[in-house]
C-alpha cells in the first residue's frame, strides 16, 4: 500500500528540537502508525529561525488572539511566527497531506486547550498554538489530532478512519472520476457514513440521486465537503449499533432464531460497552461470507482500516 502522507510536529518523531534540546518521541506514531504513514515533520519554532536550546515561550492575552512571548525576557515572537506560518502552510500544499498530528499543549503546535496567560499570570486552557491555528484555518477540512488525544482509542479510531477514507477518496479523484465513479464510492461507503452521521448520510444520498443534474466539478466538491464533515462526527456505540442492526436485516431469511438471538445479544453487549466493536463485526463478517451477501460484502464499513492497527478492539 502506498504510504499516507501526514504532517507531524517534529518532536513527536524523536527529533531534538524542543526548547530544552529534547524530544517527545511517541512510539505508537513512529512504530505502529509509521508502517502506513510517511511523515512530513514540521517544527514551527526551529523553522522560524529559533535556536535549540532556546528560551521557552507561552501564549499571553486574549485567548482568541493571543501573543507568543518568551517566558523570561518577554520577547514577543508573534509576528515572526505568523509570517513564517502563513508561508509554510502554502508551501505544504505541494505535499498533498492527508492530515496533521500536532504536539499537545504547545504554544506553537497545540491544536486546542493550550494555556493562555492573562495579565495576572493566570493560565486558562482555551488557546490554540500559533502554527496550529494558521494550519487549521488554511486546511479547514483536513483531519487533525494531537498525540495526547490519540491515546484515547475512540478518538484514534475516528481520526484514522477519516485518514483512510480520505485516501480512498483521493484515489477516486486521481482517476479523474465520472459520476459513476463517485456513485460507486458512495455505494461502498454508505454504512461507514451512516455510522458517523445519519443526517449526512441522508444529505449525501439526495446529492448522489441528483448527480446527473449537477456539473461534475461542483458535484465532486460538494460531495467531498459533506463527506469530510460527516466523518468529523464520531461513530458511537449507539450509531454503530444501529448500523449493525441494519446489517442484520439482510440475513432475515437465512439465520436461525438461535443465530438471530446470538447476534442480537452480541450487538446489545457492544452497545452497552461490554465488548469491542470487533466482536459483532466478526460475527457479521462471518455471515456476509457464508451467505455471500452482495450488498454488504462491498461495504468498506466491514474493513475500513488495516486490522493490525486494532482500532476496533477497544471498549
Ligand atoms: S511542540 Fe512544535 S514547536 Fe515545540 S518542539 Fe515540538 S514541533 Fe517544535
Amino acid at each position: 500500500m502506498e504510504k499516507i502522507k501526514l504532517g507531524i510536529s517534529a518532536c513527536l518523531l524523536g527529533e531534538n528540537v524542543r526548547y530544552d534540546g529534547g524530544h517527545k518521541l511517541d512510539r505508537f506514531l513512529t512504530d505502529t502508525l509509521g508502517q502506513y504513514v510517511e511523515y512530513v515533520p514540521v517544527c514551527p519554532e526551529v523553522e522560524c529561525g529559533l535556536s535549540v536550546p532556546r528560551e521557552p515561550m507561552h501564549l499571553e492575552g486574549d485567548p482568541d488572539s493571543p501573543r507568543l512571548v518568551t517566558t523570561r525576557t518577554q520577547e514577543d515572537m508573534t509576528e515572526r511566527m505568523i509570517q513564517w506560518a502563513r508561508k509554510r502552510v502554502v508551501d505544504l500544499e505541494k505535499e498533498d497531506l492527508f492530515g496533521f498530528i500536532f504536539k499537545s499543549d504547545s504554544p506553537s503546535s497545540g491544536m486546542e486547550r493550550v494555556k493562555v496567560y492573562n495579565e495576572k499570570g493566570m493560565p486558562v486552557k482555551k488557546g490554540v498554538g500559533m502554527f496550529a491555528r494558521i494550519f487549521m484555518e488554511h486546511y479547514s477540512l483536513l483531519p487533525v489530532e494531537d498525540e495526547g488525544r490519540l491515546h484515547d482509542p475512540k478518538l484514534r479510531e475516528n481520526f484514522l478512519e477519516r485518514i483512510f477514507t480520505l485516501k480512498r477518496w483521493r484515489e477516486v479523484l486521481e482517476k479523474k472520476g465520472s459520476r459513476g465513479t463517485l456513485i460507486d464510492f458512495h455505494t461502498k461507503h454508505k454504512l461507514l457514513i451512516l455510522s458517523h452521521s445519519p443526517k449526512h448520510y441522508q444529505i449525501m444520498g439526495k446529492l448522489v440521486a441528483r448527480a446527473k443534474d449537477i456539473p461534475l466539478k461542483e458535484l465532486y466538491q460538494k460531495y467531498q465537503t459533506i463527506l469530510m464533515e460527516a466523518l468529523q462526527l464520531k461513530a458511537t456505540p449507539k450509531k454503530n449499533g444501529n448500523v449493525l442492526m441494519h446489517m442484520m436485516g439482510y440475513f432475515k431469511g437465512q439465520l436461525s432464531s438461535d443465530e438471530k438471538q446470538e447476534l442480537l445479544e452480541v450487538i446489545d453487549h457492544y452497545r452497552q460497552d461490554y465488548i469491542p466493536l470487533i466482536v459483532p463485526m466478526t460475527l457479521i463478517n462471518h455471515y456476509v461470507r457464508k451467505y455471500d451477501q452482495p450488498y454488504l460484502k462491498q461495504q468498506v464499513y466491514l474493513n475500513p482500516h488495516p486490522l493490525e492497527l486494532q482500532l476496533r478492539n477497544h471498549v
